[in-house]
């Protein structure tokens, strides 16, 4: 998608982004690009393709969420910031953690955080189960974008949320999954609040945004070591 598509996609969705937005969001591009040279980041490159299935499918997480408020996030498995980074350049108001179990990963999100200046911020080098027996309650939402099955993402971040905070997960076609996904969402004390079901501009593909708010606190054997979760998923 092109810049001035980008543009008029994000006013559908009700994003307005300032010069300054625009400028830090091409000199994440640029870094990224450069930075995929040396180690893989992402197998997207082209940069109107940047901008369609990296930055603009992490801004879509809006019609599922009002993010103009003051809010603590962590992304889990955020790779190269998405949608994390991407998140905190076009809502400055929110505070975000970046989780990746890769360190290389992290040195490139540290590398653009500090050219960018970005404040209430940080990019930790850490497994999800593990960061999160130490993190317990300490975010509204944990949001995850192409790292595992619902189930199993729920059960590596389900710790970290808040009583009454949100797990939102951006996926492609989930139907299945979701079903699969029932018996995890009640035992860790989530409730399915909301799906939001669309198709990604230019390329058509179906996305879907999976809303579940923690209801109850998760019990504390969860979660348990990751070879477990792997071997019998709740
Ligand atoms: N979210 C990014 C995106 O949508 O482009 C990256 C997706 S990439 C396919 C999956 C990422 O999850 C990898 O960077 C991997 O290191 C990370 N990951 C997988 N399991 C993890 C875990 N248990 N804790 C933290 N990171 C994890």
């Amino acid at each position: 998608m092109t810049i001035n598509k980008f543009i008029e996609e994000l006013s559908k969705i009700n994003i307005k982004l300032s010069e300054k937005q625009l400028s830090e969001l091409e000199e994440y591009y640029n870094l990224l690009i450069e930075t995929n040279e040396e180690f893989n980041l992402t197998s997207i490159t082209k940069k109107e393709d940047v901008y369609l299935k990296h930055f603009y499918d992490s801004l879509t997480i809006i019609k599922a969420y009002d993010l103009t408020k003051p809010l603590k996030i962590c992304d889990i498995g955020t790779g190269a910031g998405f949608p994390g980074l991407v998140l905190k350049i076009v809502f400055p108001n929110i505070e975000v953690t970046l989780l990746d179990a890769l360190e290389k990963r992290i040195k490139f999100l540290n590398k653009i955080i500090q050219k960018l200046n970005l404040n209430n911020i940080k990019a930790i080098h850490e497994r999800a189960e593990i960061y999160s027996k130490n993190n317990k309650e300490q975010f509204d939402i944990v949001t995850s974008r192409a790292v595992a099955k619902t189930n199993i993402l729920l059960e590596l971040g389900s710790q970290l949320i808040k009583v009454n905070g949100y797990a939102i997960f951006l996926k492609a076609n989930i139907d299945d999954e979701l079903e699969a996904s029932k018996h995890a969402i009640k035992e860790l004390g989530f409730n399915l609040e909301n799906t939001v079901k669309f198709k990604l501009p230019k390329e058509e593909s179906t996305r879907t945004i999976v809303v579940l708010k923690k209801i109850s606190k998760t019990k504390n054997k969860y979660p348990r070591e990751f070879n477990k979760i792997k071997k019998s998923p709740l």
